[in-house]
């Protein structure tokens, strides 16, 4: 008989199969993405998503306290003696109506639901937690990442915060940013830089984990997506079990949108919602492939059977022009993402449509995040930013309620945020002018006062 958790092939033709214990990652028949598999059947669901609101009474326990481990039935892959918890999930879906004029939906039409008020500071903690508990199932005494910023960041604040590993980050040379950076030497993770981007540093950091026996904690490692099936119960949650029309996620690895249609299949296959909402996703311009596989050349699931031709012709074509992904959202800077197999799969089940947004467009948004009380990072904002654009296009109706997930804290990237605000012209265009932003619409400029009462005063009043 199989157990009743295990890992399971994506391709339904392929079949294959591997240990709940296995930690490669790749289907054994034929290489491909791996599902954390559960038979329903022989674990106890709760019959209602009410019963989770239960755990809140019982704060004292760290399994009901974490917002991941609270929905611990719907992930039900360890023994409660094996969950690893820093205290994730404690986030907010706060409705914002200054931002849903902004993207041009009514009053009452967007929340955002706010992952940067994880420990780390970004909706990686979710995985995160999940990863270490298999991790620790395992008995792995290391483990490593490729990262754009926020998977080291967390990764070294597990290792750091449970002592139970010794965390490797492999940085490419592209974008990273101070904040992020800052988390992952602080926390004391072995951290390596290596010359190339990160597709390269993730090719290497496979390598080296299947060498030495590193545990991988990149989203090509399905347990991390158990554990961001959570952002999507909270949003349940915090909406009153009652479903949204759209859930608008930036896409980097595509490693959250296959997470949230994950939560959603299985919600439904359980009895638990009787409707999905729709899900897009959102690039940004110079690091687009899911918008322009799907989009511009049609590119579906198939029921596994997608044109994997046509995805390694276009990888073939970016780097035969040389073209490496390139976008102020440094954490979506991405040209291979390793689940896209996945993100078609989600997209195909919920009428999943994406899009890629210019960096002017996502700053812009970011700048009215901002404005409307809730700070992220410029690749967070990417979400907001296709909003707008989809409910320009008629796509999305005005009238429906939409949910963004902000998926990492402002002060991850303070460098952007000020020059955004402070830069003139001339110096906003030297910065940022070769990647395409030449003006932003939402400065908020620091004004130079001299040390003098009458003149604070004039400038005060002058901004009345
Ligand atoms: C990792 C990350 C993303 C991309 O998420 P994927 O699941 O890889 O698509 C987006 N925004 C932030 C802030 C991130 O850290
Ligand atoms: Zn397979």
């Amino acid at each position: 008989m199989t157990p009743a958790v295990y890992q399971k092939c994506i391709h339904p033709a392929c079949g294959g199969t591997a240990d709940l214990r296995d930690t490669h990652f790749a289907c054994p028949k034929c290489g491909g993405l791996l599902d954390v598999a559960y038979d329903w059947n022989r674990l106890p669901v709760p019959k209602a998503l009410k019963h989770f609101e239960s755990k809140w009474a019982n704060r004292t326990n760290p399994l009901d306290f974490s917002g991941v481990w609270r929905f611990r039935e719907l992930l039900p892959f360890a023994a409660d003696e094996h969950v690893v918890t820093i205290g994730e999930g404690q986030t907010l879906c706060q409705r914002t109506d200054a931002v849903a004029k902004f993207v041009g939906l009514n009053a009452g039409g967007l929340f955002l639901q706010y992952e940067g008020m994880n420990p780390s500071g970004s909706f990686k903690d979710n995985g995160m937690c999940a990863a270490f508990t298999h991790a620790r199932i395992t008995g792995a005494s290391r483990a490593a990442c490729a990262s754009t910023g926020n998977t080291s960041a967390s990764l070294a604040a597990y290792c750091a915060a449970t002592q139970l590993m010794r965390a490797v980050i492999f940085i490419g040379s592209g974008k990273i940013s101070y904040g992020k950076l800052s988390q992952a030497l602080e926390h004391g993770a072995l951290t390596l830089q290596i010359h190339g981007d990160f597709d390269d540093a993730l090719r290497r950091v496979r390598e080296v984990s299947a060498k030495l026996g590193i545990y991988l904690v990149n989203s090509v490692n399905p347990f991390r997506l158990e554990g961001q099936k959570t952002i999507m119960f909270r949003v349940l949650e915090a909406m009153n079990w009652s479903v949204p029309d759209w859930v608008v996620v930036s896409g980097g690895n595509l490693g959250n949108v296959s997470a949230f249609a994950k939560a959603f299949s299985e919600l439904k296959h359980l009895g638990l919602i009787d409707r999905a909402p729709r899900l897009a996703v959102v690039n940004a311009a110079g690091a687009c492939t899911l918008y322009e596989l799907c989009e511009k050349r049609g590119l579906r699931w198939r029921n596994g059977a997608f044109d994997r031709a046509a995805v390694d012709g276009y990888y073939a074509e970016l780097s035969a022009r040389g073209a490496k992904a390139d976008t102020l959202g440094s954490a979506i800077e991405i040209n291979q993402p390793v689940n896209l197999p996945k993100a078609l799969r989600a997209l195909s089940c919920f009428g999943g449509v994406a899009r890629a947004v210019p960096d002017t467009e996502m700053l812009d948004a970011k700048a009215q995040v901002g404005a409307g009380g809730l700070g992220c990072e410029p690749a967070s904002a990417a979400s907001v930013a296709g909003v707008k654009r989809l409910v320009a296009e008629g796509v999305i109706d005005k009238d429906a309620r939409v949910v963004c997930v902000l998926t990492g804290h402002l002060l991850k990237d303070p460098d952007e945020t000020v020059a955004y605000h402070t830069a003139d012209k001339a110096t906003f265009d030297a910065k940022l002018g070769s990647r395409g932003v030449t003006s932003v619409s939402f400065a908020n400029r620091a004004v130079p006062v001299p040390n003098d009462l009458d003149a604070i005063v004039r400038a005060i009043q002058s901004h009345a």
